[in-house]
């Protein structure tokens, strides 16, 4: 089987590897659908580590199932899952299932048959945005600045859309993720290389928004959350900041605005299987989101266009 592997910065190579042997407890899925993550580009970049095989939003088809394994057969559908928590340490008490130490250990959850192959690959990171959005807890008549508008921002603007009757503003620098926003419920887009976000905020709000999440991983985009967001609002960091990036903040400001800083990291099966829900009951759009297709033969291409492209959503690799 062929297998992407990041070998060095910038270094990326599909391999022949072998079909692993499976150990008790194991699933071996036939990979239909994965897609490319914004963490896996920039652990190409350099700027999370050295990655192995990437590619970790997956769907398949269960090819075979070790000898204990009574509650999966080969044939189904599912998606993989690659951090499950252990609910019974101290964090999973609190409801911080995913600083769990035991949280890296994977786990297949069913996909219906409404779903594609190329939707269920969807599932984690629209997963990790239905966290983020709960952890900011979002009022009714809040106004929402989405900082980014990739897959994940897009996701937000949807599950906001279901949120709040506020307004929901989307900013970004390509045009092509402005007008989806849009298309999916944003009810203002801000073009940040054309605009001051914060001052055009202020005109559509006055005070400034609520909350603003930041769906990129840039440390730029923290300082139009910062400029954005109301006296006594929030501000919830999202996209993964490269390895080791710091930032400065006015931190009298901070304390004088009264200014909360939230953060939500991945996501754990509630969140999964309230994902499929959401797309089952057609109140997600994901479809609209996939922009690309390239095979896994050639996943080398796919991570360069998906890292240059200035027309790409979501590139999904297919085998
Ligand atoms: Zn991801
Ligand atoms: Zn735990």
């Amino acid at each position: 089987m062929l297998a992407c592997f990041l070998e060095a910065t910038k270094k990326v190579s599909v391999k022949d590897v072998p079909v692993p042997k499976l150990a008790a407890g194991d699933i071996l899925v036939r990979m239909e659908a994965s897609g490319i993550c914004g963490t896996d580009l920039e652990k190409i970049e350099g700027q999370l580590g050295l990655g192995g095989i990437l590619g970790h939003e997956v769907s398949g088809t269960v090819e075979k199932v070790s000898k204990d394994i009574t509650d999966h057969k080969p044939g189904e559908r599912v998606v993989a899952h690659h951090h499950v928590p252990c609910y019974q340490c101290p964090d999973c008490f609190n409801g911080n299932y995913t600083l769990c130490n035991e949280f890296k250990r994977g786990a297949v959850i069913p996909l219906s048959t409404e779903l594609s192959f190329e939707q269920g690959a969807m599932i984690e990171p629209t997963a990790c945005c239905i966290r983020a959005i709960r952890r900011a807890r979002v009022l009714e008549g809040d106004n929402v600045l989405v900082v980014g508008l990739g897959p994940t921002g897009l996701t937000q603007i949807q599950l906001l859309r279901n949120a709040t009757k506020g307004g929901i503003i989307g900013s970004d620098i390509v045009e092509a993720r402005l007008q989806l926003g849009k298309k999916l419920g944003a009810d203002e887009t801000i073009n940040a290389l054309a605009e001051d976000v914060p001052v055009h905020i202020r005109k559509i709000t006055r005070d400034g928004v609520d909350l603003a999440i930041v769906s990129t991983g840039n440390e730029k985009a923290l300082n139009q959350a910062f400029g954005s967001v109301r006296r006594g609002g929030r501000i919830l960091l999202f996209g993964a900041p490269s390895h080791g990036a710091s930032y400065q903040l006015n931190v009298s400001e901070l304390f004088s605005r009264q200014i909360t800083l939230l953060s939500s990291y991945s996501c754990v099966e509630a969140e999964m299987e309230e994902a499929i829900r959401l797309v089952e009951e057609k109140r997600l759009d994901l479809k609209s989101l996939i922009s690309d297709r390239f095979k896994l033969s050639e996943a080398e291409k796919a991570m360069e266009f998906a890292r240059t492209s200035k027309t790409a959503i979501k590139t999904i690799i297919v085998p």
